[in-house]
């Protein structure tokens, strides 16, 4: 399936420059967000996730259903302000600006094994403050899950100590 063909293409958003991968057109459309589900479950499935991790927003919207098809559990990574218990915390550069992202100190138990899924793979920073986090926490990723990588930006030398897959590559 031609995955890329569903991603629209919106030039200066959020800002100039910016050429910005629209996945809310994949995500309306049936087949494409079935395929993209069971393609990063298949790739997970023999991995022994314990656990999926995605960070807010879009991370949410395909990391639920993935840790639904393995049967395994999902943690949110949210923006400051937004997780109710105890947290741990960790400042990180975006692609446009700056950011700090939260996780629930006891969403992961020591030894587990992580994978994170998100949308898109730029700069590879908020997957590497990710695993900063699970990392505080003990757990291990072995795995990191994209829909789309920016191939320009490098995102994948931050991450060389887990396995890194993307469907579509820009
Ligand atoms: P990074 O931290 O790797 O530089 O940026 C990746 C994060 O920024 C992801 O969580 C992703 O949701 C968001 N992001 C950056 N650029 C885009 C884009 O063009 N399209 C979408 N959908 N998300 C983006």
């Amino acid at each position: 399936m031609d995955l890329k063909k569903c991603v629209r293409v919106i030039e200066n958003f959020p800002k100039e420059g910016i050429s910005f991968k629209d996945i809310t057109t994949l995500l309306q459309d049936g087949e494409a967000l079935k395929y993209t589900v069971d393609k990063i479950a298949e790739d997970l499935k023999d991995q022994n996730i314990d656990i999926v991790v995605g960070p807010e927003a879009r991370g949410f919207l395909i990391g639920t259903p993935v840790a639904y098809a393995l049967g395994v559990g999902f943690v949110p990574v949210r923006k400051p302000g937004k997780l109710p218990g105890e947290v741990e915390r960790f400042e990180y550069d975006l692609e446009y600006g700056s950011n700090v992202l939260e996780i629930h100190k006891d969403a992961i138990k020591p030894g587990q094994r992580v994978a994170i899924v998100d949308d898109l793979l730029a700069t590879g920073g908020t997957t590497e403050a990710a695993i900063k986090l699970i990392e505080k926490l003990g757990g291990k990723v072995v795995s990191t899950q994209f829909l789309i990588e920016l191939e320009d930006l490098n995102g994948r030398e931050k991450l060389d100590n887990c396995q890194v897959n993307a469907l579509i590559k820009y």
